[in-house]
């Protein structure tokens, strides 16, 4: 194990020479390109290391990657001279300690500590930065590293907290809640200080605060009034702010998981980085470059590709291997041979993808068996487009999932209209 993490380690020492505020330019560029290329993990893994996961809040949203407003806004709503606040330099700045999982030679994370309300905190990651501001609407980052620190106290995740707030803002906006709900808060996009309020309140579950504490989907079904038309979320699971209109990847993982709204098990963008098809066999490989329009495209490939990435994310995490590493590419990173030399086993790739699919398979089946309806779990409308946004890096895309799933949950030996796991499957699994 030492031989082969030695010899990997010259591809995690990758440089990167742009500063903070090119990020937003290299956003700018993925969107306007019409052709695109498979992204190379390298590049994603040196931005960790610089910035931890935050290096790419402005070119997510350049990009179309991060969702804004409520999932109903676009790049043109928080443009760069308002996500400027979020440049991952500015962050930088703010660390005081880098930290590392144990023996990790990227370290993404940190210790921060800004002028504002607060001394000490973890690093805000990407996902609790763009909940907390591009999602809501706020700009001002010390409220973000604030949030981050009281939400982590108080065991509540930063995702489902800032995705609470956008849609109780989304529905202040529409007069479905009024100040007299929100107990005099003037809930409005981007106000600061109310949105710091409301997730005081929700962390406390006081007032209004009780009505959000559990999430978007829960809150939609006692306020009613068509509210569950704003209520983004997957199962019941607020998702990740990636969104799946700029990579189709992302609305397959989060709808058809078994564990829905989940953004570490697999996207397009994903499966480019891992790099699967040099180690295991029959899978597609990408080609050099494309059209953009092509990923919009639901095609039987699409199935395989994600499939995929949910068996060796599947895999990776039952080792308990850290995603961020595995971008590097599977040629590069020995995960395979890691887990030969570690077990002692002798297994090939091939057969390391069916411990990931076993493991994808044993979920469903926990599932179905509590009665959970796989279907039932499909991303929140907007989310998937429908209706198509009107403006921005998104515009116009739709991804059908009624489509897709059918030949996702085929290529895992599942009902192709239920999701469930036949009964062959159980049997080839040996999980019968
Ligand atoms: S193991 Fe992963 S999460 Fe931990 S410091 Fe390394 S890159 Fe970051």
């Amino acid at each position: 194990m030492k031989k082969l993490s030695r010899k990997c380690l010259k591809w995690v020492n990758f440089p990167l020479p742009l500063p903070g505020g090119m990020m937003a330019n290299v956003g700018t560029l993925l969107r306007v390109s019409p052709l695109v290329f498979p992204q190379d993990g390298l590049l994603y893994t040196s931005i960790l290391r610089k910035w931890g996961t935050g290096g790419l809040n402005q070119t997510s949203i350049e990009w179309g990657d991060s969702p804004l407003k409520n999932w109903d806004g676009s790049n043109r709503d928080f443009p760069t001279k308002k996500s400027r606040t979020l440049n991952p330099d500015l962050i930088k700045k703010t660390e005081i300690v880098k930290y590392h999982c144990y023996s990790c030679p990227l370290g993404c994370g940190g210790i921060c500590s800004s002028k504002g309300k607060h001394a000490h905190t973890h690093k805000p990651e990407y996902e609790s930065i763009l909940a907390l501001s591009g999602l809501c609407m706020n700009e001002d980052l010390d409220s973000v590293y604030y949030l981050n620190d009281l939400l982590n106290r108080a065991g509540m995740d930063t995702i489902s907290a800032g995705a609470t707030a956008a849609f109780a803002i989304e529905c202040y906006e529409k007069g479905i809640l009024t100040r007299e709900d929100t107990g005099g808060l003037e809930l409005t996009w981007g106000n600061t200080e109310a949105i710091v309020a409301l997730i005081k309140k929700m962390i406390e579950r006081e007032g209004i605060g009780d009505l959000l504490a559990d999430g978007t989907k829960a809150a939609a079904k006692k306020i009613g009034k068509g509210s569950m038309e704003f209520a983004i979320q997957a199962g019941g699971q607020e998702p990740a702010m990636h969104d799946g209109r700029n990579d189709p990847g992302f609305n397959v993982h989060y709808s058809l998981e078994p564990t829905p709204g989940r953004h570490t098990l697999g996207a397009h963008l994903y499966y480019e980085m891992f790099q699967l098809w040099k180690r295991v066999k029959g899978l597609p490989k990408p080609s050099p470059l494309y059209t953009k329009g092509s990923k919009y495209k639901i095609d039987r490939e699409k199935a395989r590709v994600a499939a995929a990435c949910s068996k060796f994310m599947s895999l990776a995490n039952g080792a308990g291997m850290c995603m961020f590493g595995l971008f590097i590419g599977a040629k590069r990173i020995p995960t395979f041979d890691w887990l030969n030399a570690a077990s002692g086993w002798t297994l090939t790739p091939e057969e390391y993808m069916t411990i990931g699919e076993r493991i994808q398979t044993l979920k469903q089946a926990f599932n179905i068996k509590h009665g959970i309806e796989p279907k039932d779990n499909f991303i929140s409308a907007r989310a998937l487009g429908k209706p198509p946004q009107k403006e921005g890096a998104n515009k116009g895309r739709f991804v059908d999932m009624e489509k897709l799933a059918p030949d996702y949950w085929d290529q895992f030996g599942w009902d192709k209209a239920t999701g469930k796991p036949e009964e062959e499957t159980l049997r080839r699994l040996n999980i019968k």
